[in-house]
């Protein structure tokens, strides 16, 4: 039984969504071709531009949609030999990294003890952090262990990176932590 994209809506709106699409789906409805339709026009008229996903190292090839430089859409590229066309839940969630409204787009702080958020300049929050990296590593950094063996680390800073970020920065951050002698370094990118 096939069904039109209108008696898709219709049904899905007029009956409450999770019970009309459980139940078309029950009486075997073949939703797919509604479903196609509204992924055509999502995309009409839309820019195509292959990317690959930034979440983690299998770097699934995806399709990324705009209209007037506008993301309005990204899905799996069906032409990649190793995800062809399909997308992990992370994955399949790349749109709301670039088009998502509660995206925090200024550094926030928080005093101690403080109850709210305060906005802060770029500026001064890197002056900041430069700040008390090197009042922390200057107060615990060990450059010999008792037997005389050199070891140059401070134990008492994490650092913590993630495959959102470039492969480039995620190479200079590691460079500058293991230059400043931290040893505690995880990094969802594997490098
Ligand atoms: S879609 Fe999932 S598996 Fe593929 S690169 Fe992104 S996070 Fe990794």
């Amino acid at each position: 039984m096939q069904v039109s994209r209108r008696d898709f809506l219709r049904l899905s709106l007029g009956a409450g969504s999770g019970t009309a699409l459980a139940g078309l789906v029950a009486s075997g409805v073949n939703l797919a071709p509604a479903v196609a339709r509204a992924q055509e026009l999502r995309i009409k008229g839309a820019k195509t531009t292959p990317s690959i996903c930034p979440y983690c190292s299998v770097g699934c090839a995806t399709l990324v949609h705009t209209i007037d430089d506008r993301i309005v859409n990204i899905e799996g590229d069906p032409r990649s030999p190793h995800n062809e066309g399909c997308l992990c839940p992370k994955g399949a969630a790349i749109f709301q990294l670039h088009v998502n409204p509660n995206r925090p787009t200024q550094v926030l702080h928080r005093a101690a003890g403080a109850a709210d958020w305060a906005v802060w300049d770029f500026e001064r929050a890197m002056n900041r952090i430069a700040e008390l990296v090197k009042k922390t590593r200057d107060e615990t950094f060990i450059q010999t262990l008792p037997d005389g063996k050199l070891i140059n680390m401070t134990p008492a800073i994490f650092a913590l990176g993630g495959a959102t970020l470039e492969i480039e920065f995620n190479h200079i951050h590691q460079k500058l932590m293991r230059g400043l002698g931290v040893v505690a370094i995880e990094n969802q990118a594997r490098i």
